[in-house]
């Protein structure tokens, strides 16, 4: 046997989020270059000692990044966007600040304004020529990456010594260095074009010999495997790109170097013969998404090559179930003569670095973990069993707490599940159709038409984040941290009411963020002290763990939301998350389905729903910010998912009578190709981000003739900007015109709790204005 191991890539922030100290310190002007770059040094270093000291036969040299992988890359390819003006003789600058200024923006205040939850959503001020680059999503990952900019003038040569530096320092270390790139395919992919009509791909052309290049430079450094990603092989290829494979990567092979390489996140499906098939060293799969596809590959790629199995899960973390894995890659491994690499199945990034930090973590609870660190000795162990000299105390260790997870009591709640099982077919239903309802609710609401309301949160100021603070430190008793925050809610009516809103809202001071003050109230919920997972350059989330059975043991919100109805006479609007987001914005059990866990977590919000029902509160919003995130990479299989996800939704909704008012509320995302799912959560009213396309998202509800009614956001809340009356006006005009205008709410498009309260009340008063200037048009 010749089992090698090794992983996709690593995190970088440091266990303690060094990287993230740093960089914030050096955008503060505290930190300076040198310090900075000693510090992503140090990082690597012991990264790489972590990797080695696991017992790894390769360290991965070329994950690092100060912002972001796609970032490096476009400057190791020299393609910058010209709208920078790097070149501009007047303002020589240093790669790292001209890499920032991609990253951020000229104005680095406005630079990446996270949405309220914190999660990027990349919006900038385009009158500059020097805005940040556009921001999106990894795949389906939390991970935001900088998005090139493509043109027919893009041009590309090897302008960065970074990567070859870092091999350098590697192998000055002592490692042996296996180099990871993004690849060709995959970088122009992952690209925009910011010509019309531009095809990106052309530019293969041109960017090939700079691989080509970049490779060959790799090879004199004595560089013996490079790792080439290339996990667009597991989406829905347009044929143009698919064939390009063949061609690339016979180009690529010519420079002698071994290539591996890699997929992840999603089957090959009807491109894995065509990758098994590539002229290339070695391939990477990924064994947890994959799993079902293992054999095939087995069987399918040439013997010479060497096989990767991502066998332990990088997007999780749940510790292995080395006897089950073992399973797995035996026969696999019996078939490849005995050759097999190991890895995780994709990079470590979207991992914590490591338990060692977990100090109040519950110590059952942490046996069942394995962060990135631990993972890494997870690796070494099927290495060693596979090879014939198994760590027989470890294995019976891992296989203990395995054991014990499985059967542990609070995983499984027989509750939870009868309750499951009995839920009637029908309980995701209402009572009525939409058109009934409306004319109920109408009736008892009496709302002006163009009602007023906002997406839930207000300014959350410094008082309430350091009350917050001093409260779960316990240096403030509960009776006087509700007192004040119940003032807080009272000045947040006060305000509405002054400002003339139609549908208040309580504000959400109490709420640090909308998954974690949920799931630290739910059952089958645990956090972690220092489980951060990158998100953007240095902002980190640390997502809940769901490890068990959910269910709500007392009532969330309802005490906070009766209070706030009671200090007025307008509707109060009840503000939960909804399933499918706390669901997607945490880490998930692997021992059951995504559906049924989002399930459970509906039944727990339905259960709080029907409590606040039951004390008055006439309209009550679930927000689904993240349901379109969770739709698979692979588009047959989007409706299974659409259809348990909009089921969750319904599930936690339909409890209420037909005179209470059902609101969702949606961030900025392409709507249109999901539609009609959207419109199956039957929601009585949706609130969405529309103001950055200027309504243009509208459309496609209107030709859709898009049921029920819609809250178009008409102002965005990213900016500090104040918007103007007439502004506003003008988009409701627009919306107007394909919504009919019975159905229309008028609102900003998303929370309001990174904004002051300045701003806030000046943007709404323009916004009530708008709305009285359309009641009487
Ligand atoms: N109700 C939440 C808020 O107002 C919604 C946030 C979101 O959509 N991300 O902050
Ligand atoms: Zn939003």
């Amino acid at each position: 046997m010749t089992v090698h191991t090794h992983i996709l890539g690593f995190p970088r922030i440091g266990a303690a989020r060094e990287l993230k100290v740093a960089l914030e310190g050096h955008w503060r002007g505290e930190v300076s270059e040198a310090a900075l770059e000693a510090t992503g040094k140090q990082l690597r270093a012991r990264h790489w000692a972590l990797q080695k000291d696991a017992g790894l036969d390769y360290v991965t040299v070329g994950d690092f990044a100060f912002y972001d992988q796609m970032a490096n890359h476009i400057q190791l390819l020299g393609c910058e966007p010209a709208r920078f003006n790097f070149d501009a003789p007047q303002s020589p600058q240093s790669p790292l600040s001209r890499y920032f200024k991609m990253a951020r923006g000229e104005d680095t205040h406005a630079a990446h304004a996270g949405c309220t939850h914190g999660h990027a959503n990349g919006h900038h001020d385009h009158d500059a020529s020097n805005y940040a680059l556009e921001m999106t999503k990894w795949f389906d990952t939390n991970y935001h990456y900088l998005v090139p900019e493509f043109s027919p003038l893009t041009r590309f040569s090897l302008d960065s010594s970074r990567l070859f530096d870092e091999v350098a320092e590697a192998q000055a270390l002592g490692h042996q260095v296996k180099a990871a790139l993004i690849g060709p395919l995959t970088f122009l992919w992952l690209g925009k074009e910011k010509t019309p009509g531009f095809n990106r791909l052309s530019l293969l052309e041109q960017l090939l010999p700079v691989y080509g290049a970049l490779l060959d430079r790799l090879k004199q450094q004595g560089v013996a495997w490079v790792q080439v990603d290339e996990p667009i092989l597991g989406l829905d290829l347009p044929n143009a790109w698919r064939s390009a494979f063949e061609s690339t990567y016979w180009q690529l092979n010519q420079v002698g170097i071994n290539i591996l390489l890699a997929t992840y996140f999603s089957p090959l499906e009807e491109n894995l013969s065509l990758t098994c098939r590539l002229p290339v060293a070695g391939l990477h799969v990924d064994g947890i998404r994959a799993q079902h596809e293992l054999v095939s590959v087995t069987d399918w790629l040439p013997a010479h090559k060497v096989l990767s199995i991502g066998i332990v899960d990088g997007r999780n973390i749940w510790r292995t179930d080395l006897d089950a894995a073992l399973a797995v890659l035996q026969p696999l491994a019996a078939r490849r003569n005995g050759h097999l690499w190991l890895a995780p199945s994709c990079s470590l990034l979207h991992a914590p670095f490591s338990l060692a930090g977990e100090t109040g973590l519950d110590g059952e609870i942490k046996t069942w973990l394995a962060f990135a660190t631990e993972k890494l000795t997870e690796l070494s162990l099927l290495k060693a069993a596979l090879e014939n000299h198994p760590d027989t105390t470890s294995l019976a260790i891992s296989r203990l707490a395995i054991a014990g997870r499985r059967a542990s009591r609070r995983v499984h709640r027989p509750a939870v599940a009868q309750r499951l099982q009995t839920l009637a077919p029908s309980a995701d239903r209402r009572a009525s159709s939409f058109p009934q309802r409306q004319a109920m609710q109408r009736a008892r609401l009496q709302l002006p038409n163009f009602p007023t309301t906002t997406i839930g949160s207000f300014p959350q100021t410094t008082a309430i984040r350091a009350a917050r603070a001093r409260y779960k430190r316990g240096e403030l008793a509960t009776a006087e941290y509700e007192t004040q925050m119940r003032a807080e809610i009272a000045h947040a009516v006060g305000r509405q009411e002054a400002l003339g809103l139609d549908v208040l809202v309580h504000g959400e001071a109490e709420r640090n963020d909308m998954v974690e003050y949920f799931g630290e109230q739910l059952d089958g919920f645990i956090f972690t002290r220092l489980g951060w997972v990158q998100s953007y350059g240095s902002r980190c989330v640390k997502p809940p763990i769901i490890y068990g059975d959910v269910q709500r043991p007392a009532a969330m919100t309802v005490a906070w939301t009766v209070h706030a109805q009671s200090l007025t006479q307008k509707p109060m609007k009840g503000m939960l998350t909804g399933p499918i987001t706390i669901l997607q914005w945490s880490f998930v059990r692997d021992d059951q389905p995504r559906a049924k866990t989002a399930q459970q977590i509906a039944l727990a919000i339905r259960d709080e729903v029907a409590d606040l029902e039951t004390a008055g509160i006439g309209i009550i919003q679930i927000d689904e910010p993240a349901l379109r995130e969770g739709l698979p990479l692979r588009r047959s299989q989007w409706d299974a998912y659409l259809d348990w996800a909009t089921r969750a939704f319904r599930i936690a909704a339909a409890v209420v009578k037909d005179t209470t008012q059902i609101h969702t509320h949606m961030c900025y995302a392409q709507f249109n190709d999901i539609l009609p799912q959207i419109a199956a959560m039957d929601a009585d009213v949706i609130t969405i981000e529309t103001s950055r396309s200027d309504m243009e998202l509208l459309t496609g509800f209107g030709q859709f003739q898009y049921p029920n009614e819609i809250g178009p956001g008409v102002y965005d809340i990213h900016s500090p900007r104040i918007p103007a009356t007439l502004d506003m006006v003008r988009l409701l005009q627009k919306a107007s015109a394909v919504i009919p205008p019975a159905n229309l709410w008028v609102n900003p498009d998303c929370g309001l709790k990174t904004r002051n309260w300045a701003e806030t009340e000046a943007a709404l008063k323009n916004m009530v204005d708008a709305a009285r200037q359309m009641r009487v048009a």
